[in-house]
């Protein structure tokens, strides 16, 4: 066998494995650092090292792939996405330029005019394909950071940050920390909290004497389409429309919850979401194509453009700069993988009602896991599970950490700690499109064991 088919072969392997291995990974970083250390002088044959590869890589897995593990918001891979990041592998195209790549590039702009449509995001927007939502917040917040302040007659791409107006950014207390390390990377410090509700919500009232104290100064406002512990969402049309009425550019982080947008059933979640500025979301979470792939949306694209955009005499930029945008003006990267390959193939094998049917899913299991594990004795659930994210504790904290240690090595399930609301929790996130009923019902079963164990 070559390489290529050594390379098939396992991969096919790994993914049969995932209902019968145990999760965790069996060996550790430092007797794999040691297996992988040593670089030969001469050559060794691909198919060689492909074996060498896979065999010594193995034990040292994370099940992420399996039905059962709810850490973080980790999704799983879909074949079709699969797949197509094989052949955008093989492939090679530097998707930089529609001129150059035309055929990588115009899948990502149909599968970019797809998100939107599914999203239901105005079609004028500018969709940047991303490596993850750390990246896709940091591409909103740049493009909001440049109109803010062009606002106020400051060029920022002429004359920087310093001596610009101060600039204010206002988060919900309960943001994710990729907002404040956007932030950081784009010169802005820490931002002003808002006082959050028991979901973990931005309080609008709250937002509005944050607003007030801002005063006449530069104000961007950040909100979330889903809440990492409670899956909460923001209530989108009041906060947006109060902090366009201020003058603030609106940033929305839905790196999992935007999808609700996308369910029928889920989409009053969302309401109001589409006045926002610019979004960010993930596709390696909720839409299950392979690490990594997030998505920039800014739907005043003239903004994105200026702040992220690069024309030069040896490229071969698109000849109307009105027209639709090369992938390298909506994008911090130069050079770059055609990340939305594999999502314009799982969008066209799920198809509309696909997309809807994966997201009614994950929170059908979400609901079915805290209706289960909330009967348990002396198990209580957190949050109200509007979405894919469950939290729940024992009486006390000591026993929620014997309860979350006992989960993580019974490897059956994968359910982290966490702290939420001054309590310790262990914290389901349902984000695997391969997440089926036995599944819920085996993790219920192993919670249940372990209950009784602490
Ligand atoms: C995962 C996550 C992020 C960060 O996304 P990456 O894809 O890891 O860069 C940001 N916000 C929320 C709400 C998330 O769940």
């Amino acid at each position: 066998m070559d390489a290529l088919e050594i390379a098939s072969q396992r991969a096919r392997e790994w993914l049969a494995q995932r209902n019968t291995r145990p999760i965790p990974p069996r060996a550790s970083f430092d007797s794999l650092t040691a297996a992988f250390a040593d670089l030969p002088a001469g050559p060794t044959d691909p198919a060689t090292v492909l074996d060498l590869l896979a065999e010594t890589a193995e034990p040292g897995l994370m099940g992420m792939n399996s039905g059962r593990f709810y850490g973080w918001v980790i999704g799983g891979v879909h074949p079709a996405a699969l797949g197509a990041d094989w052949l955008t592998s093989a492939w090679d195209q530097n998707t930089a330029l529609r001129a150059v790549t035309p055929a990588t590039a115009a899948l990502e702009a149909v599968a970019g005019d797809w998100l939107l449509d599914l999203l239901g995001l105005p079609s004028r927007s500018a969709v940047g394909f991303v490596t993850g939502a750390t990246m896709a917040n940091f591409t909103g917040l740049a493009a909001g950071r440049h109109q803010v302040l062009a606002d106020r007659g400051w060029d920022l791409a002429a004359d920087g940050l310093i001596g610009a107006p101060p600039l204010r950014v206002l988060v919900g207390a309960e943001r994710h920390d990729t907002i404040d390390l956007a932030l950081r990377y784009l010169g802005l410090g820490r931002p002003t909290a808002v006082a959050a509700d028991e979901q973990g919500r931005i309080r609008v009232d709250a937002l509005t004497e944050a607003l007030d104290r801002a005063g006449d100064r530069p104000v961007i406002v950040c909100l979330q389409a889903g809440n990492l512990h409670s899956g909460a969402f923001d209530d989108f049309g009041p906060a947006i429309e109060l902090a366009h009425s201020r003058g603030a550019w609106v940033h929305v982080d839905g790196a999992f919850g935007l999808w609700a947008a996308a369910s029928p059933a889920l989409r009053h979640l969302t309401a109001g979401v589409a006045a926002a500025d610019s979004l960010a979301t993930d596709a390696h979470k909720t839409l299950n194509v392979p690490y990594d792939c997030g998505v920039a949306i800014v739907t005043r694209p003239e903004a994105l453009r200026t702040a992220m955009g690069v024309r030069a005499a040896y490229m071969i930029n698109a000849a109307d700069a009105a027209g639709p945008p090369d992938p390298v003006e909506v994008t911090p990267e130069f050079s770059r993988r055609a990340r939305g390959v594999p999502v314009w193939a799982v969008l066209r094998s799920l198809g509309r009602d696909g997309v809807a049917e994966l997201v009614d899913g994950l929170v059908a299991n979400a609901r079915a896991l805290a209706e289960g594990i909330g009967a348990l004795p002396g198990v209580e659930i957190l949050n109200d599970v509007a979405f894919t994210q469950v939290c729940f504790a024992m009486a006390d904290d000591d026993a929620t950490h014997a309860l979350t240690d006992q989960l993580v090595t019974s490897g059956t399930v994968w359910m982290s700690g966490s702290r939420w609301r001054g309590r310790a929790v262990t914290r389901i996130s349902v984000s695997n499109w391969a997440t089926n009923a036995d599944d819920v019902a085996a993790s219920i079963e192993t919670v249940r064991a372990a209950v009784q164990g602490t």
